[in-house]
C-alpha cells in the first residue's frame, strides 16, 4: 500500500467519526474503527505490504492516526454527556424574581391625592425647612406655644429661627402669600417633631392638610369635604362625627372621627369599643391667618384640615406599630 492512499484512507476515517451526530453512531464508529478487528487495527496488518523505505512513515502515520481517532470519540461522547446533563427540566417550578413594590405609606398618599383631586384640590409643596413665621407666628401660634420649643419641634438653628416643619400648613400660608383667592389645596409631606419613637410615635411622619377659601364657604361643606372623602377611603357606609377642640389656626375647631370600618361602628378592638376613630383636625379658617396673607376676611372664608397618612395607613392594612412603616424590613414591606 503506498503513502498517498494511507493518507486518503485517515482522512475519511477522520471526517466520518467527526460527522457522528449520535451517541449510537459515535459507538458504532468506535467499534467500526478501533476495536481488535477494526479498520484501524487492520490498516497495521497492511504494513508487510509496504515497501521498506517507506514503511516508518507509513507506521508514524498510523499511530497518529488511532491517537487521533481515539481522542476524537472520547470528544464527541463526553460533550454529548453534557448536553443530556444540562437539558432544562420544565418540571421545576420557576425562580422568583424579586420586583420592586410601592411603599405602603405613598399609596396611602398617592390615594389622598387622587380622592382630593376629583373634588377639584391640587397639590402644593413647599420646603422641609422653615422660619418660625411660616410655622407659628403666620399660623396664629401665641409666644407661650409649646410647641416653640426645642423640647418640642426639631430646631436647625434657635437664633435663626430656622426649623424642621411640625405640620405642612406653611405650605398653605405660603401658596396664599403668592396667589389670590380662591384657594383649593392639599398639601402631602414629611413633617418632623421632637418626639420620642415608639409603637404610635415616630420624630418624623407624613401630613396632609388641606385648605379651602372662597367666598361663603361654611362648616357645612368641610363636613361634606371629609365626609366624602373618608366614604371614598373606606366605603359608602362610613359616617363623620365632629367634637368640638382648639386649634390657634382655626375657629372653630374640631377633631374628626369616623365609625369604625372593621366592625361598622358595634366596638372592637381597633377602635377600643366606641364604634369610633379619630382622623384628624379641622376647622374654619382664623380670621387673622387670612388677614397675615392679605386677603380679606370679610369678604372670604375657609376651612382647613389636617390629616395623619401613617394613621390612615395603619388602620387601612392592620399594622399595629409605625416604626414598621420605617425599618425598610423587606419581610414587611413585600406584604402590600
Ligand atoms: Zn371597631
Amino acid at each position: 500500500m503506498k503513502i498517498d492512499k494511507l493518507k486518503q484512507i485517515r482522512d475519511n476515517i477522520l471526517e466520518e467519526i467527526k460527522n457522528s451526530q449520535t451517541l449510537e453512531i459515535i459507538e458504532a464508529n468506535r467499534i467500526k474503527f478501533l476495536s481488535k478487528k477494526g479498520e484501524i487495527p487492520e490498516l497495521f496488518s497492511k504494513i508487510r505490504e509496504v515497501a521498506n523505505e517507506e514503511k516508518k512513515e507509513f507506521g508514524k502515520i498510523l499511530n497518529k492516526l488511532r491517537e487521533e481517532a481515539y481522542d476524537l470519540i472520547n470528544n464527541l461522547k463526553s460533550s454529548f454527556n453534557n448536553t443530556e446533563e444540562d437539558k432544562i427540566d420544565l418540571s421545576l417550578p420557576g425562580r422568583n424574581i424579586p420586583v420592586g413594590k410601592y411603599h405602603p405609606l405613598y399609596k396611602m398618599r398617592d390615594e389622598i391625592k387622587q380622592i382630593f383631586r376629583q373634588m377639584g384640590f391640587s397639590v402644593a409643596t413647599g420646603p422641609e425647612i422653615e422660619t418660625e413665621y411660616y410655622i407659628f407666628d403666620a399660623l396664629n401660634m401665641p409666644e407661650w406655644h409649646p410647641a416653640r420649643k426645642i423640647t418640642d419641634s426639631l430646631y436647625v438653628d434657635k437664633d435663626s429661627q430656622l426649623l424642621l416643619r411640625t405640620e405642612t400648613s406653611s405650605v398653605q400660608i405660603r401658596t396664599m402669600e403668592k396667589t389670590d383667592p380662591p384657594y383649593r389645596i392639599i398639601c402631602p409631606g414629611r413633617v418632623y417633631r421632637n418626639e420620642k419613637e415608639n409603637a404610635t410615635h415616630t420624630a418624623m411622619f407624613m401630613h396632609c392638610e388641606g385648605l379651602y377659601v372662597d367666598e361663603n364657604v361654611s362648616f357645612a361643606e368641610l363636613k361634606g369635604t371629609l365626609l366624602a372623602f373618608f366614604k371614598v377611603l373606606y366605603g359608602n357606609e362610613t359616617k363623620v362625627r365632629f367634637r368640638p377642640h382648639y386649634f390657634p389656626f382655626t375657629e372653630p375647631s374640631a377633631e374628626v372621627d369616623v365609625t369604625c370600618f372593621k366592625c361598622g361602628g358595634k366596638g372592637c378592638s381597633l377602635c377600643k369599643n366606641s364604634g369610633w376613630i379619630e382622623l384628624g383636625g379641622c376647622g374654619m379658617v382664623h380670621p387673622k391667618l387670612l388677614e397675615n396673607v392679605g386677603v380679606d376676611s370679610e369678604k372670604y372664608t375657609g376651612f382647613a384640615f389636617g390629616l395623619g397618612i401613617e394613621r390612615l395607613t395603619m388602620l387601612k392594612y392592620g399594622i399595629n406599630d409605625i416604626r414598621d412603616i420605617y425599618e425598610n424590613d423587606l419581610r414587611f414591606l413585600e406584604q402590600f
